[in-house]
């Protein structure tokens, strides 16, 4: 089994002299305009390419594209400063060094990366080392391990998997966790990169291993989340007190996130979306997709998965009910019938 490593936030931009020093990581020489490309400014990538440009260095430049027009212009609108709006991937990739996308799913990531990437003649322009392709976007393994193959082999750059934990929120704060699959000789600058935007760099091993973290993780939250509404649903059906049983639970075996953090009964606990009618978190419609992504990458695997399918069909069926459709993922409790 692999070791997890841990790699606590450099935070070297936060003081100037730091900063200076670390520039050496993208230029071997200190007058050095490093240019950086964005794609993908949604719920997301809006607020992460916000935290960076705000950490970045004044003298370089940030190119912004996104398909959605609204969302450049309104980035360029809110950072006029070092911010450039490119027509299209390819320009992008053809004028940064380190380009950081974060992109709904698979056959978008598919379609970003082939347009940056081919013809494969990407130049190097002066850049003191090989371009930097960060893709934060939770997709499949597999789709990911081919665009880094594309990358790779074409000499055009590295490629790296960053999905992230945190949520909007965490994008707004910049304290997400990122979980990356990268070769060693890439972690330290791939980790800099994303302490601007993040807490939590979590090297986890070669390319495609950051995504593999991301789905087991979000497998077991999809199916906690089932399992602490049905425990609670019973619960509350025994004539328990839905405070005192979520106390009990958190301090006993059955304690996860959902029973603690995100507990799914309206007024357990104060805040949470299940308390404010299932708005905002972490929404059923993504919880859903990544459940997806870890199906069936762990069926490409031959990984044998006795609740994966029937927890599908409850997300899909949540995700289909007007009731439940766009709300935290906390709504299975109510799609599976608990009191609210
Ligand atoms: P989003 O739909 O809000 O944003 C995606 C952005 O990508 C949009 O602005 C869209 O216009 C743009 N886009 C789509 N296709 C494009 C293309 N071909 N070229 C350029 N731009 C394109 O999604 P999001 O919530 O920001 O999520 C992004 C990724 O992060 C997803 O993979 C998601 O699973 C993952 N993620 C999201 C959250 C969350 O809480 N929202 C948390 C962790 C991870």
């Amino acid at each position: 089994m692999r070791t997890i490593r841990t790699i606590t936030s450099l935070r070297w931009w936060s003081s100037g002299v730091l900063r200076q020093g670390s520039r050496r990581c993208f230029s071997s020489s200190h007058n050095h305009q490093a240019t950086w490309g964005f794609i993908g400014l949604g719920r997301m990538g809006f607020p992460m390419a916000k935290n960076l440009r705000a950490k970045l260095p004044s003298e370089d430049t940030l190119f912004i594209q996104d398909v959605n027009k609204e969302a450049t212009a309104k980035f360029l609108e809110e950072n006029p400063e070092g911010v450039r709006i490119a027509e299209n991937p390819r320009e992008v990739a053809e004028k940064s060094e380190i380009v950081i996308t974060v992109l709904p799913e698979p056959k978008h990531v598919e379609s970003v990366y082939q347009q940056m990437l081919e013809p494969a003649t990407l130049l190097k322009n002066g850049t003191p080392q090989k371009r930097l392709f960060i893709d934060c976007s939770t997709i499949d393994p597999m789709t990911s391990q081919s665009v880094a193959k594309l990358a790779d082999s074409t000499e055009q750059g590295r490629f790296i998997d960053a999905p992230m934990s945190g949520g909007v929120v965490g994008a707004q704060a910049g304290t997400l966790t990122f979980m990356i699959g990268a070769a060693p000789d890439v972690v330290e600058r791939a980790t800099e990169i994303l302490s601007m935007m993040g807490r939590r760099v979590l090297h986890l091993g070669e390319q495609g291993s950051g995504l593999h973290g991301k789905l087991a993780n979000n497998y077991l939250l999809a199916l906690n989340n089932i399992a602490t509404a049905e425990a609670m649903s019973m619960g509350i059906k025994w004539g328990l007190d839905p405070k005192a049983l979520a106390n009990m639970i958190n301090i006993s075996t059955g304690k996860c996130w959902p029973s603690e953090v995100n507990n799914p009964v309206p007024g357990v606990i104060e805040g949470s979306p299940a308390s404010r009618g299932y708005e905002g978190g972490f929404g059923v419609g993504l919880a859903n997709k990544d459940l997806k992504l870890a199906i069936q990458a762990a069926k490409e695997s031959g990984v044998n998965l006795a609740l994966g399918d029937r927890a599908k069909q409850i997300y899909d069926a949540a995700e289909a009910d007007p009731n439940c459709k766009g709300k935290d993922f906390s709504v299975i409790y109510r799609y599976l019938g608990g009191k609210e």
